[in-house]
């Protein structure tokens, strides 16, 4: 059985996979891809074949315009299983945003899969995290520090509507990324019985359509740029981080800066950017759930795309697997592209 790191490597273009000749999220366009899920950090505009989930590829086709997507486009259903050159390949969800899967590869025997960006906690708005047992595991490490542990999001949302109920009079502006995070928020509120209008800046519409054609139901969202400030007292506007930092949120009536990120840990970070309130929700896997899916998929060895990865690779071998770090460059930045 061949290793995979006789079949898996790491190129300037990203993580490529010689028996299929395709890359996996490449940072340069390429003429096969992969890709795991539509954060610019992934998916990057110009490749000519682009595989990807259904939900992925529609995301992407509305961030970078049809003819950047891909000049080919192919979706694959979780599950499903499609022969590329001499590699099976195959997707499972990562529970990360929707459309986001794992990439499982097999070649002569040996198995390889590549999480992508994922996390474990509930999430109503994507597929849950499917382990997939494997000889290599590739995994990210965001939150590869044993000081991030995420609560619950719901716990974190309670807080925002407590603060809203605290001040009928200021609107609350969180800062959110407009693929996952914003989506996760909006339907994290609903499922707690938060059945308002919820203000939306401009960049985050287009996303929220794409996933209510998909099936995810996300209630009445109305863009923020029309309402006067009189109308948002006392209302939650949802805007990118970069918005509410910015003369963009001065419009708005007393506001209560809010951030929902699991940068949002760290203390420092809240204060450094301002944020009066922040809300501790990470759409990546923190500490114990790293070592938990390394426990689930059982891959005698490791290996670490970006993140915190010395702790990580610290942490799988005290337990007993093999870990290496790839270094890879261009990933983290969830808003790159
Ligand atoms: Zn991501
Ligand atoms: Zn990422």
């Amino acid at each position: 059985m061949p290793h995979p790191d006789t079949w898996l490597c790491v190129r300037p273009e990203g993580l490529y996979c010689a028996p299929g000749d395709f890359y996996i999220d490449p940072v340069r366009a390429v003429p096969r891809a992969v890709i795991t899920h539509a954060h610019g950090d992934h998916a990057r505009p110009g490749h000519e074949a682009v595989l990807a989930t259904e939900g992925t590829l529609a995301v992407m086709r509305v961030r970078m315009g049809e003819a950047a997507a891909g000049d080919t486009q192919q979706a694959l259903a979780y599950g499903e299983r499609l022969t590329v050159g001499d590699v099976t390949l195959w997707m499972e969800p990562a529970g990360h945003v929707l459309g986001s899967a794992q990439v499982a590869m097999e070649y002569q025997g040996s198995r390889a899969v590549v999480s992508g960006d994922y996390k474990r906690a509930a999430d109503p708005t994507c597929a849950p995290f499917v382990p997939i047992p494997c000889d290599v595991f590739v995994t990210e490490a965001t939150f590869g520090l044993p000081v991030f542990t995420h609560p619950p999001a719901a716990s974190e949302a309670q807080k925002l509507l407590e603060s809203v109920a605290l001040f009928p009079d200021r609107t609350h502006v969180v800062g959110v990324y407009a693929l996952g995070k914003c989506q996760r928020v909006i339907a994290v509120l609903r499922s707690l019985g938060y059945e308002k209008p919820i203000f939306l800046h401009g960049a985050l519409m287009p996303v929220c359509e794409v996933y209510e054609r998909l099936g995810v139901r996300l209630g009445d969202l109305r863009p923020a740029t029309v309402a006067g400030k009189a109308a948002l007292a006392g209302q939650i506007v949802l805007a990118p981080p970069s918005a509410i930092a910015d003369r963009w949120a001065r419009r708005l009536s007393d506001p209560v800066t809010c951030a929902a990120s699991g940068w949002m840990r760290v203390r420092q970070r809240a204060k450094a950017g301002g944020i009066e309130l922040p809300l501790v929700i990470s759409d990546h896997a923190d500490w114990p759930e790293l070592l938990q899916t390394i426990d689930d998929v059982g891959a005698p060895e490791v290996w670490v795309t970006h993140g915190n990865e010395e702790a990580l690779i610290h942490a799988v071998t005290l337990r007993g697997y093999r870990g290496r770090a790839l270094r890879l460059i261009g990933y983290g930045e969830e808003e790159a592209a």
